[in-house]
């Protein structure tokens, strides 16, 4: 079970997490109060390098991409099982680390197990096609493991995410480096190791620390590595992508959002209420698909809004390893610092707090976190810098709108498009949204939602490429046609 200190932790290569010595170290500090839990090495190229080289070696020399694929089901199979079941050991690190509430640190590590075992569960199923050509020939196409794949994970799920696409690479038959966020590395740690002692061949999961400008950018152009797979922000996929596309590798980036919530007056308004501050408050709103923009309809705008209000004030508050809570900390003083100056951008530019705002008092006891009380903003515009930027924190801006054809150029008015949420009774009315909606993925009567067998991803600043799904095997492999002539041989010329 996870202390309250994890003391040292060091990177994982080769198999085993080393702790070292005399480097340069940082200091990882519990969200709920600022005080440290663990220290981990800073990494440095020759770290990425180092790693690289470590799946490189894997990959031609553990047997792990054998085609038939029957050793990866099998010792998939048992990190998902031994994952789920000590679920409470990593979901309890993981609170410690990025301070989110102990149920919702649950479901993400139930959440990768089930990654890992859908994936287990493809991994022998990997297969090409056979083309008909013309004549004696026989042409047919080979789904190859693409190498070395590199992971650079967030640190608002940081073993969710990690294992979303570390997960598939690894049924694909690849070797994996993957770079968790600098605040929150310590789940994907304790993965690897769990991993390993699953029988996961050594190489084939090395997990490096440090920086993304220095490690991150050391792996990205590391000329061994055959993929990347970024998940963050818009400004560093960008970077990514530019880095990626220099050395013609694949790239999926799964970026930023500004999810619409539009909720028609017919629906079921007591569920939508509970689903619209659901997709806003949970994991404290650090979320890419939070429904952070609500659109509502005229006529029921002021009901609704106060009972979405009246949840945000129940919500409880605290350290997440405190039972009953139900919102923890943002994940440092720093991105809070960012969060409030946006709350106070959106009351300088005209809109009003219904409930928390600039300097928004919190119960007693929680000075020495990174609190921030949720806040509602009504009369939001859609030029509104609080309107247009992901703020990634509690916040929810609402807006209203008359028909349909307006609730849609509402939502799509937005340089990001990863998931909208629609509620409504009328079935037309949603499917026509499904439609029109500028979103990779659209959520009717709930939000958010998604599960390790539908694809995830977003259009427009909101990424490039999908991860999840049984297609996600398609990105980490790489496809090979034969072409072979059995034309019977000819006689000798005379
Ligand atoms: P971030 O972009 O700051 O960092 C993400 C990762 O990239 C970290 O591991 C970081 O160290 C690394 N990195 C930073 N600069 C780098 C560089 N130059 N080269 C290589 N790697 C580099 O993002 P964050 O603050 O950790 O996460 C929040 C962002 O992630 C939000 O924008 C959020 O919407 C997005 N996100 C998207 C999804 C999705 O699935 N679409 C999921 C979660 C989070």
């Amino acid at each position: 079970m996870a202390s309250a200190k994890e003391g040292p932790r060091g990177m994982f290569l080769d198999g085993q997490e080393l702790t070292v010595t005399g480097r340069e170290h940082r200091t990882l500090l519990d969200p709920a109060t600022n005080r440290p839990i663990a220290t981990v090495p800073t990494g440095t190229k020759e770290d990425a390098r180092a790693a690289v080289e470590s799946a490189a070696k894997a990959f031609g020399a553990s047997g792990w991409a054998a085609p038939d694929g029957q050793k990866r089901v099998q010792v998939l199979g048992r990190i998902a099982q031994a994952l789920a079941e000590r679920w409470e050991e990593f979901a309890r690190l993981e609170t410690l680390n990025q301070g989110k509430p102990l149920r919702e640190s649950k479901g993400d590590v139930l959440y990768a197990a089930r990654t890992l075992e859908y994936y287990a569960g493809l991994a022998d199923k990997i297969q090409g096609e056979t083309i008909p050509v013309p004549g004696d020939r026989l042409d047919y196409t080979l789904r190859e493991p693409l190498g070395v794949t590199v992971h650079i994970a967030p640190w608002n799920y940081p073993l969710q995410l990690a294992v979303r696409s570390v997960a598939p690479a690894l049924a694909a038959g690849n070797a994996v480096v993957l770079k968790p966020a600098s605040w929150t590395p310590l789940t994907a740690l304790s993965f690897a190791r769990l991993a390993t002692e699953c029988g996961l061949p050594p190489g084939l999961l090395n997990v490096v620390l440090g920086s993304g400008s220095e490690v991150g950018e050391a792996l990205v152009t590391d000329r061994r590595v055959a993929s990347v797979s970024f998940t963050g922000s818009p400004g560093v996929g960008r970077r990514i992508g530019e880095l990626a596309a220099s050395r013609v590798v694949p790239v999926t980036l799964e970026l930023g959002g500004k999810g619409p919530n539009i909720v028609f007056s017919d629906a079921d308004l007591e569920r939508a209420a509970r689903g619209v501050s659901f997709g806003i408050f949970l994991n404290a709103g650090q979320m890419c698909w939070a429904g952070s923009r609500l659109l509502v309809q005229e006529e029921v705008k002021e009901r609704f809004l106060s009972r979405v209000k009246e949840l945000a004030l129940k919500l409880k508050l605290g350290p997440g390893l405190e039972p009953g809570v139900e919102m923890g900390p943002l994940v440092t003083r720093e991105h809070r610092a960012v969060v409030e100056g946006y709350v106070t951008r959106g009351v300088e530019e005209g809109a009003v707090p219904l409930v928390g705002g600039p300097g928004a008092a919190l119960s007693p006891g929680l000075e020495a976190g990174n609190f921030l009380a949720p806040t509602i903003f009504d009369a939001v515009t859609p030029g509104m810098t609080i309107a247009r930027e992901e703020i990634f924190g509690p916040v929810l801006c609402a807006m209203s709108f008359r028909t349909p054809e307006e609730a849609l150029a509402l939502a799509n008015d937005s340089d990001y498009g990863l998931l909208a949420g629609v509620w409504t009774r009328d079935l037309s009315v949603a499917h026509r949204m499904a439609r029109g909606l500028e979103a990779g993925m659209v959520s009717v009567n709930e939000y958010p939602v998604t599960f390790p067998q539908t694809p995830f991803g977003g259009f427009k600043q909101s990424g490039l490429g999908f991860e999840q799904g049984s297609r996600a095997l398609e990105f980490y492999t790489r496809q090979k046609n034969v072409n072979v002539n059995f034309a019977p041989a000819r006689p000798p010329r005379t």
